[in-house]
């Protein structure tokens, strides 16, 4: 069990990280399978091949986030054209004035130019303001579709953390290798 030791070796001298320790959990296991299926192989072989497809897991979920972080606003259907290119002119001028957006969470707030202290909030493109109420398409709505929304900050560091897990467990493997 050469492999599950150097692992827990490495994870309690250079990391003590969730990510490190599920991209462990996930590699040793693998490696006790793949070794149980191909007696052949020795546990460095086996270690190998494990750690090879826990991180082309690692790679096709970061790819998921990465869609995720890209996918559009949802947008209103039920809106007529004309009033949605209203509102837009006038976010336009909003924003151009010094109105402010500010993404919290799924939601957005939007402050005013001219009113100041007045706040609305946008969510799955609905506004709390009069006009949003009433189902009518409001410059808010607009503001927000015109600001690039940030990526999600959680997302965002999971996305890099990997990243540089997967970095620090092909230097440790390389390091153990060729100890
Ligand atoms: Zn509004």
């Amino acid at each position: 069990m050469a492999t599950t030791t150097d692992c827990t070796t490495l994870t309690t001298a250079r990391l003590a990280d969730a990510d490190w320790s599920r991209f462990c959990r996930e590699a040793e296991a693998l490696a006790a399978e793949i070794a149980a299926q191909h007696p052949h192989l020795s546990p460095r072989e086996a270690g190998d091949i494990a750690a090879e497809h826990v991180e082309a897991r690692y790679a096709a979920e970061l790819e998921r986030q990465a869609e995720t972080v890209a996918a559009p606003a949802p947008k209103r259907a039920r809106d007529p054209r004309s009033a949605e290119e209203r509102a837009a002119d006038k976010a336009r001028v909003q924003l151009a004035e010094g109105a402010r957006v500010v993404f919290d969470g799924a939601a957005a707030l939007v402050s005013s130019a001219s009113r100041a202290g007045v706040v609305h909030r946008v969510e799955a493109g609905s506004c709390t303001c009069e006009a949003g109420q009433a189902g009518r398409a409001c410059w808010h709505v607009a503001a927000v579709a015109l600001t690039p929304r940030p990526a999600p900050a959680g997302a965002a560091i999971n996305v890099r953390r990997i990243a540089a897990r997967i970095a620090e467990l092909r230097a440790a493997r390389a390091h153990m290798l060729a100890a």
